[in-house]
């Protein structure tokens, strides 16, 4: 079976789905392809800074998540928020059509032919089935078949590892509404209440030595190990917290990156072909920021196209190269930035007390490149071209 679509998205994760909400919002219709069999929410929940707010303003959605997620400090309404993944990527799922999102869809390969002088992709699924498309939006996270398409270099090992979990209280857990942080001793461990009853918590540390393959898949293992071995000296309410994890979102995973500098300087578009969120640039996450930035990168992405769709009333199919290229310029030097403030934000708070750490974070860090990479969290990405379709 053979179809022809628009724009084509793969992957519905926050990128994904943000970026068809986008589209949407300018009168053009995307079709998602999901290898999974339903919305993912791996990593139980996330912290949204100011900028994702001002993104998700932009697309027409932060007022279903405003009234149940406050912020974390003060109540000047800068503070971040922090909020359930599934709450977010449903939020904007419900935007869309149901029939826009097809689950259970693996992307295979890529090819592209030319049609009257303009590149059409070609996508071709594991079941077999070939779709065709004007525009395709490669949102498909860190593992990403288009930006290996594109030529992009693979992310490569931070050297990390991240525990996630979200525990549940249902009599309350009584915690103020703050981000609690443990740092040390190469280790990083927070505690995030999302509303009454839940809190997400998180550790990061150097990845064990035997790897992180024999802890995926088994929940109740990752438990344990937190408890009796990598937080065990932390203190009590940490402790307490881990153990009232609902077990079905415990993971623990490798924290990967791409190089800055491929980010910088990679092909990240090739005619019609585009990357945004972690297929684009996966970064550690120190500062909180890809699922930000992958707002971000959806609401740059509608305005590029969606300007060219307003103005010629369809998407032509010439003009669309240039679209991508105006994203991507926009996005490439953001992108490295974070990628590398995150990087070393981690390095500077994990990195132990050699020399060297001490001299980096006390003489350069704390002193030129703080107030910098903080103020990331401020960005605003702008809004999307109004449309009358
Ligand atoms: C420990 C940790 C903590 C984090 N904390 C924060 C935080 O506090 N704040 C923040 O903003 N960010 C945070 N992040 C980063 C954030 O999780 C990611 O940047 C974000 O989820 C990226 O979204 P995405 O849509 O680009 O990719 P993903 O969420 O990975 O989604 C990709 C989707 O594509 C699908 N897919 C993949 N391959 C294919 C294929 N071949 N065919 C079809 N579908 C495919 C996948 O199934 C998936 O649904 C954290 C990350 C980690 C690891």
């Amino acid at each position: 079976m053979e179809i022809v679509e628009e724009v084509v998205i793969v992957g519905a994760g926050i990128a994904g789905l943000a970026t068809a909400v986008a589209l949407k919002r300018v009168g053009i219709k995307a079709l998602i392809l999901e290898r999974s069999d339903g919305l993912r929410a791996t990593g139980a929940a996330l912290t949204l800074f100011p900028n994702a707010w001002r993104a998700l303003d932009a697309l027409g959605v932060s007022h279903k998540l405003t009234p149940i997620y406050g912020h974390s400090k003060g109540d000047d309404g800068s503070g971040p928020r922090s909020v359930h993944r599934k709450a977010l990527l449903e939020a904007l799922a419900e935007e869309l059509p149901t029939e826009s999102i097809c689950f259970s869809s693996k992307l295979g390969a890529i090819k592209t032919i030319t049609n009257e002088g303009s590149s059409i992709a070609v996508v071709h699924m594991e079941d077999g089935s070939v779709i065709k498309a004007k525009v395709l939006i490669g949102c498909d996270g860190v593992h990403s078949v288009v930006a290996s398409w594109l030529g992009l270099a693979a992310p490569v090992l931070s050297g990390r590892s991240a525990v996630r979990g979200l525990a549940v209280f249902p009599q309350g857990h009584g915690v103020k509404h703050e981000i609690h942080q443990f740092v040390g001793a190469g280790r990083r461990a927070g505690i995030v209440p999302l509303t009454d009853k839940d809190i997400y918590w998180f550790f990061t540390c150097s990845s064990p030595a035997t790897g992180t393959d024999h802890l995926a898949g088994d929940p109740e293992l990752i438990q344990r190990e937190v408890i009796e071995n990598y937080a065990k000296d932390l203190p009590e309410l940490y402790l307490d917290i881990v153990k009232h994890s609902d077990l079905s979102t415990l993971t623990w995973a490798p924290l990967m990156f791409r190089q800055p500098w491929n980010v910088a300087f990679g092909n990240l578009s090739k005619q019609n072909v585009t990357v945004a969120g972690d297929a684009m640039h996966p970064m550690t996450p120190d500062l909180g920021q890809g699922g930000c930035s992958a707002l971000e990168d959806a609401v740059a992405l509608g305005r590029h196209i969606g300007t060219s769709f307003i103005q010629n009333g369809r998407l032509v199919p010439g003009e669309i190269a240039g679209a991508l290229g105006n994203y991507v310029e926009e996005r490439r030097w953001r992108a490295a930035w974070l990628i590398t403030g995150s990087y070393l934000s981690g390095w500077v708070q994990q990195g132990g007390s050699s020399w060297a750490v001490k001299f980096f974070r006390d003489a350069i860090f704390y002193r030129f490149l703080y107030q910098k990479i903080v103020g990331v969290m401020h960005y605003d990405c702008g809004k999307l071209p109004t449309t009358t379709i």
